[in-house]
């Protein structure tokens, strides 16, 4: 009898075992540069659940991060996940503030490794002369990833300009400027 219904696993499909293969536990490619020529100067190749099937359940992805000159990874968290991050090229200052609002950073040369724990903010700047790259392993096959500024400013919504305003003690005019910015950047 052929079951018309698919059985998911947190949330993903969970292949019936005679159909899996290699190929669900396989991504390819993670070697190549790619163009970070945006307004951040950043890229972020994510190898995650949603890349690579055969992650789901393992509490574990990673992603590649490519640099432009002066690039920014901007502030962000990974609300479910630990990231541990190796320089591959470059120079990057990174940092991540802890709940107290302490900043820890160091600036990175290639080999080094540093650790972002689990859910608090964090960025990495590339402060080399070329590009950098940098491969990052999380802890979470599904680490997700909120950008505070595009959070904030950038909410479909949006959020009332009176709340931003009064949070960051600024003018609600600005506050509409950069959610214009944000709303035309994506
Ligand atoms: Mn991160």
């Amino acid at each position: 009898m052929e079951l018309n219904f698919a059985v998911l696993v947190n949330g993903f499909v969970c292949k019936n075992a005679n159909m899996v293969s290699a190929d669900d536990f396989l991504f390819r490619g993670l070697d190549n540069p790619r163009n970070a020529n945006n307004m951040l100067g950043s890229v972020v190749t994510p190898v995650n659940v949603m890349q690579l099937a055969g992650l789901n359940t393992l509490g574990i992805s990673m992603a590649r991060i490519d640099f432009a000159p002066y690039g920014l990874n901007p502030p962000h968290t990974h609300p479910r996940a630990t990231e541990i991050l190796v320089v591959l090229e470059g120079s990057l200052y990174v940092g991540f503030i802890t709940t107290g609002n302490q900043l820890f950073y160091k600036t990175l040369e290639k080999g080094d490794v540093f650790v972002f724990p689990k859910a608090l903010v964090h960025f990495q700047q590339n402060v080399g002369k070329g590009n950098a790259v940098a491969l990052a392993a999380l802890s979470s096959q599904n680490p997700g990833t909120q950008q505070i500024a595009r959070s904030l400013f950038g909410a479909t919504g949006p959020v009332d300009p009176s709340v931003l305003a009064k949070a960051f003690d600024i003018d609600s005019n600005l506050v509409k400027l950069l959610q214009a910015k944000f709303a035309a950047s994506g």
